[in-house]
């Protein structure tokens, strides 16, 4: 495996959500260190865009005089999930996991990158109350490192647990709420407020209200990020569905369906449409300290 650009250089995957910008602005916040973060394109993905831009803000935002860190902050380096080969053996451990109960598929690609990349120590961010976590209760050992101690794969666990024995779990122990109470200690709450969590975001952008992640985010008390429009369009919905008949529903559905296929169909063809020009003209792609 390859060794880490430096010493002092602790690799995360950094989606632009919640929980990897704590890890980051944490890291910056408390050590003298430098974080090089890792973002992996999915052109399936409504947000992707929304993302990258959200990561360049928050960069910019760190460079800023009114926040002082002790740690650098590196622009990410971007990877495309079609890049990343085959590996039908992890798949197949991935595909096994998956049969025991629910498992965000970010993990069967994530843990293919990592051992192609050689990047063993990528810190993954999984909080408390993440579906993934379950899979890792009791499997996991803490391990003392720089520059705090994180969990890692215990010994002899599992073989379908294997894929993840490259990656870091540096947040198992934390709540949501709990990291929102350390930003504000800490005094960055405002920057790791610009993080982004919607799936299917508006112009603007601005929250849809209906995604999983809006719709966690309102139930892990975290609702005001949604903004008026996610708001308007959460409760339109919730009462929408409160309100109309179960056969009217029903004949609702297919509707529903044939607009959600169209829908992903344009963003499939609009992925493909997308050249290697088009992503070098991405803002993030600029490499370099911000500061
Ligand atoms: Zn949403």
């Amino acid at each position: 495996m390859a060794a880490p650009e430096s010493g002092n250089t602790v690799n995360v995957l950094w989606t632009g959500g919640w929980d990897s910008t704590f890890r980051v602005l944490s890291l910056i916040s408390d050590h003298d260190c430098i974080v090089q973060p890792h973002y992996i394109i999915d052109r399936k993905r409504w947000s992707w865009k929304t993302e990258l831009a959200t990561i360049d803000r928050i960069i910019e935002r760190c460079a800023q005089p009114d926040h002082v860190f002790k740690g650098q902050l590196l622009r990410p380096k971007v990877e495309e999930r079609d890049a990343i080969a085959d590996d039908p053996e992890m798949t197949a451990k991935f595909q096994e996991l998956l049969s025991r109960a629910h498992l965000g598929s970010q993990g069967e690609w994530l843990t293919r990158f990592v051992k192609q990349k050689g990047l063993r120590g990528l810190q993954f961010c999984i909080h408390r109350n993440d579906a993934t976590r379950s899979f890792l209760a009791g499997q996991v050992r803490e391990r003392p490192g720089f520059p705090t101690s994180v969990y890692v794969l215990a010994e002899g666990v599992d073989p379908a647990l294997s894929i993840f024995e490259d990656l870091e779990f540096p947040l198992l122990d934390l709540t949501k709420q709990e990291m929102r109470e350390i930003a504000t200690r800490k005094g960055f709450l405002d920057i790791l407020e610009l993080s982004w969590f919607c799936h299917r975001p508006l112009r603007g952008p601005a929250t849809c209200g209906t995604c999983t992640p809006c719709i966690d985010a309102i139930a892990q008390g975290m609702g005001h990020r949604l903004g008026w429009r996610g708001h308007l369009r959460y409760h339109t919905l919730r009462h929408l569905k409160a309100a109309l008949p179960e056969d009217v529903k029903r004949l609702l559905r297919p509707a529903v369906q044939v607009l959600r296929r169209s829908q992903r169909a344009k963003l499939l063809s609009s992925a493909k449409r997308l050249d290697n020009r088009d992503a070098a003209a991405i803002p993030i792609e600029r490499k370099g300290a911000p500061r």
